[in-house]
């Protein structure tokens, strides 16, 4: 029953992102002439593809993580790049004096109380001592981080859910406000800050490009409200001892799953992982044609960033107990 809820909440948005795979989004895993064919895509195999990834295919489990570890280590270098993005460069005070929103006094004083409880962003500090209208005060962040001020409306809070697992959204201060059509652009929006590397891995998981803004506190914490009142995609989040131990999780758990397709992004070293499934086998019975349905996992490894550089080395019987254990219970809650 669950599955059937799930279909009607996720459709338009998860079809929209079944539709990009389907249409092989860009990817540098593999060439053009490699994913118009069926075989396995992984370099010197001939095997025939049967378990999709990106919109590869890989004949084996052991195929199947060699794409999920190309993906990985590709995912640490398209994160690392997004997050060393231009910071800003003028400080916030100075806006807002420049504005004539504080004076000098106002604003040494705020850096006095910041310096010392060593904690809290100025911006929290300037609130509590001065009037700061609050429009200002985002049009002063809005010069600081140089992208707009969002307007808040149409906001459609249950087609939304499905952009972002709410753990990010939560962890990161980022909502999905919207998406335009013609051309399609995904509006995402902050409180106080851009976190680029966020926006980026948006981008690449949903394959739009995306805009990052701001709304006022009170109109983010409103439109914060709205989305938690909504269903998201399943989501499991999980741990692992290492990259390795999370590939070898990630390739059972698709195999397992019989996902139709599936694509990671990492963000902040999280590896955020969503796997489209077939519904409930009621619905698969050839007269109501099955939808894909979105299921998210996210996985920390919780040591290192590098993958063992001897594969065959990291079947240890701790590590296989661990996925062995890690598997069956995402596949428990999934089915
Ligand atoms: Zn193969």
């Amino acid at each position: 029953m669950a599955d059937m809820v799930g279909t009607e909440l996720y459709t338009g948005a998860e079809l929209a992102g079944a539709a990009i795979f389907a249409a092989g989004a860009a990817s540098a895993l593999t060439t053009n002439e490699q994913r118009t064919t069926t075989g396995c895509a992984t370099h010197g195999c001939s095997g025939e593809g049967r378990y999709l990834f990106h919109g590869q295919r890989a004949c084996s489990r052991g195929c199947l993580e060699l794409l999920l570890r190309a993906a990985v280590i590709e995912e640490q270098a398209r994160s690392t790049a997004a997050a060393l993005r231009a910071r800003p460069r003028v400080l916030l005070g100075r806006i807002l004096i420049e504005q004539g929103t504080i004076n000098e006094v106002q604003l040494e004083h705020a850096l006095r109380s910041q310096r010392a409880t060593g904690a809290g962003r100025l911006g929290c500090w300037l609130k509590q001592q001065v009037e700061l209208p609050e429009a200002d005060f985002t049009a002063a962040l809005s010069i600081q981080w140089r992208c707009p001020v969002f307007r808040f409306g149409n906001f459609a809070p249950a087609r939304m859910a499905s952009y972002l697992p709410r753990p990010l959204m939560e962890a990161h201060g980022a909502l999905p406000l919207r998406l335009t059509e013609s051309p399609e652009r995904l509006s995402l929006c902050f409180e106080d800050h851009v976190d680029y590397e966020l926006l980026s891995a948006t981008e690449r998981m949903h394959g739009v490009s995306a805009d990052a803004g701001l709304l006022t506190a009170t109109e983010f914490w409103q439109a914060t409200r709205d989305l938690l009142g909504v269903r998201f995609p399943r989501i499991q989040e999980v741990e692992a001892s290492s990259p390795d131990t999370m590939v070898e999780a990630m390739g059972r758990l698709l195999i397992a799953s019989g996902a139709q397709d599936a694509r990671m992004v990492a963000v902040h070293g999280c590896y955020w992982l969503r796997l489209w499934t077939s519904p409930s086998p009621s619905h698969a019975n050839g007269i109501i044609a099955p939808e894909p349905v979105a299921w998210d996992i996210l996985c920390t490894p919780r040591t290192g960033s590098n993958f063992n550089s001897d594969f065959s080395d990291t079947q240890s019987d701790e590590s296989a107990r661990t996925v062995e254990h890690l598997t069956a219970a995402m596949l428990c809650v999934l089915r």
